[in-house]
């Protein structure tokens, strides 16, 4: 696994482009600086693998693009030490960008196949994120509750059993919509379990599957 100097270029070419798209938080961009992207991607992409874009990752699924991951990611507010719980771990990358900001991170995937190699990948590049199969609607109650909960696939609503795994004071980012193009949306728990609502513009993720049948 080949990170060389040229890769590091590319890199910090991307995190300009990303910092003039407006993101601000310095230990994000220090996250994506460090993140060799192109291990994430399959070979053939390795030229564009620094361009600020989604790519295919196989089972139709895609790695957001490095923008949409910093953006979800300064949305979080993750602090050191927080229980972060992912859904839609795809390539594993996001999972590590909150790695690499202190969170632990818990991720559920519903493709199989992508599951098991993100697994796998993740591990091979030293990162501690723990991966798990199965339905995001349903989160991980095995380590619940959680002080921050990423969606980065299209919800169409978001599940109570979801809602009830985030701890009082936490925060849950998801793209929300039912069709091609979703609102980004903030909800907070407060201390006394009420949840407010903030919206952050559109964005296009690939869709939160629902009632899929195990692979
Ligand atoms: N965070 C990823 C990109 C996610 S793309 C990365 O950094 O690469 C969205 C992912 O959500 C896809 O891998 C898709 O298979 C997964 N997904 C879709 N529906 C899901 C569900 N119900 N539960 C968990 N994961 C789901």
């Amino acid at each position: 696994m080949l990170d060389t100097y040229r890769h590091k270029g590319m890199r910090k070419k991307l995190v300009e482009s990303i910092k003039q798209k407006g993101i601000t938080n310095e230990n994000i961009l220090n996250a994506i600086n460090k993140i060799p992207r192109h291990l994430f991607l399959d070979s053939s992409f390795l030229e564009y693998a620094y361009d600020d874009k989604p790519f295919p990752i196989g089972s139709g699924q895609t790695i957001s693009q490095p923008y949409t991951v910093a953006f979800q990611s300064q949305l979080l507010d993750v602090q050191k030490g927080n229980k972060v719980l992912e859904i839609g771990s795809g390539s594993g990358y996001q999972a590590c960008v909150l790695e690499e900001l202190g969170a632990k991170v818990f991720s559920i995937e519903r493709q199989k196949k992508l599951y098991l190699k993100t697994k796998t990948f993740i591990a091979e590049l030293g990162y501690k994120a723990r991966f798990f199969y199965g339905d995001g609607n349903k989160g991980v109650p095995a380590f619940a509750p959680y002080d921050r909960i990423l969606i980065t696939a299209a919800a169409p609503e978001i599940s109570n059993e979801l809602l009830k795994q985030l701890k009082p004071g936490g925060k849950l980012i998801v793209p929300l919509g039912k069709g091609d193009v979703q609102t980004m949306i903030r909800i907070t728990k407060t201390a006394d379990n009420k949840l407010i609502e903030e919206k952050f513009g559109s964005f296009r993720f690939v869709p939160m599957l629902r009632n899929k049948a195990d692979d």
